[in-house]
């Protein structure tokens, strides 16, 4: 239903825009409110494997679409969940319907969530990941939790502790938008991580007639060095692939293989190779 009210907006002239009152409190009322209408989703985004060609798991995204249809873009209404403590609902909502809808997957396939800063540094996260894990029956080893960069800056001992605690359990941890931020090469050595995101600003730097990204061969070169596994967001062009693969990149996702879609598609993906169908329907167009 979202999917197609999302694409019912694209096609009525593209993207409105809100502009809600961004007191806290009013922020807070408007997304519960909106919550228990069940005007949010959660979709996935295949995530390929680049040796194999096959989609091996996603990633869980958001989606916000109002009563009156009209989509509400995550780049807009997660900094202001962030800000009004609201994304610790939303987050734990994401959780436990990507946990559910994964458990259920016919192929184990990963299912990744990302989680915000406000969250993780919540006392009662780990408790909840490891309840949702026990309710849900999702395999701890088919959960990525993914962080950003900058999340891990504020070196916050909770938080650092927290995600130990979950990868001891076997849950893996993705550092997401990699290479946006600042960390020093000394704390990446002590992160608690097992997967590289590489932003995809790098990705979308590979013009047409490039045969290498020197950026992109120095992150892989770090994450080989410190053992990390990598994967490559917004891959978006066949040649952005076959660079990414020439630099041993891992894994990527992407629309060249395909937008976020709804459980059933992923459960359909899952395991099977990966194609670009440019045929298919866009059903997502968020944003950017
Ligand atoms: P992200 O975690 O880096 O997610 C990847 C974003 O890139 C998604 O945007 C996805 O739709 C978009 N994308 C995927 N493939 C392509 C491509 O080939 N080209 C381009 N240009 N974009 C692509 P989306 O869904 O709008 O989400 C934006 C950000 O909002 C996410 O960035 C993430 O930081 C945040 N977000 C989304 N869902 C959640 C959630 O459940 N919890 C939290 N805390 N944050 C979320
Ligand atoms: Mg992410
Ligand atoms: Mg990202
Ligand atoms: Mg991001």
């Amino acid at each position: 239903r979202a999917e197609a009210a999302l694409e019912e907006a694209r096609r009525a002239g593209g993207s409105r825009v809100f502009c809600s009152a961004d007191g806290a409190a009013d922020n807070w009322a408007e997304m519960a409110a909106a919550l228990s209408a069940g005007e949010f989703t959660v979709v996935y985004q295949p995530i390929v494997d680049l040796g194999s060609g096959r989609t091996t798991g996603a990633e869980a995204l958001l989606r916000w679409v109002r009563a009156d249809g009209a989509p509400v873009s995550p780049v807009d209404f997660i900094p202001r969940a962030e800000r009004s403590g609201f994304i610790v609902e939303l987050g734990r909502f994401v959780l436990e319907t990507a946990g559910r809808e994964a458990a259920a997957w016919a192929v184990p396939g990963k299912i990744t969530v990302n989680v915000s800063g406000r969250e993780l540094h919540q006392p009662g996260y780990y408790d909840q990941v490891t309840t949702t894990l026990m309710t849900t029956g999702l395999p701890p080893g088919r959960l990525v939790l993914e962080v950003t960069e900058s999340m891990l800056e504020a070196d916050s001992p909770v938080a650092l502790e927290t995600l130990r605690r979950l990868r001891a359990l076997g849950i893996r941890i993705a550092v997401d938008d990699f290479g946006t931020g600042w960390s020093s090469l000394s704390r990446l050595d002590r992160l608690p991580a097992d997967i590289l995101k590489i932003d995809r600003s790098f990705v979308a730097a590979i013009a047409p007639e490039a045969t290498s990204a020197p950026l992109v061969a120095a992150i892989t070169a770090l994450a080989a060095a410190l053992g990390l596994r990598t994967v490559a967001e917004g891959v978006e062009e066949e040649h952005q692939a076959t660079v990414l693969a020439r630099h041993g990149v891992d894994e990527v996702q992407g629309w060249l293989h395909g937008r976020p879609g709804d459980s059933a598609a992923i459960r359909a993906a899952l395991g099977r190779p990966a194609v670009d169908r440019p045929d298919l329907p866009v059903t997502d167009r968020v944003s950017h």
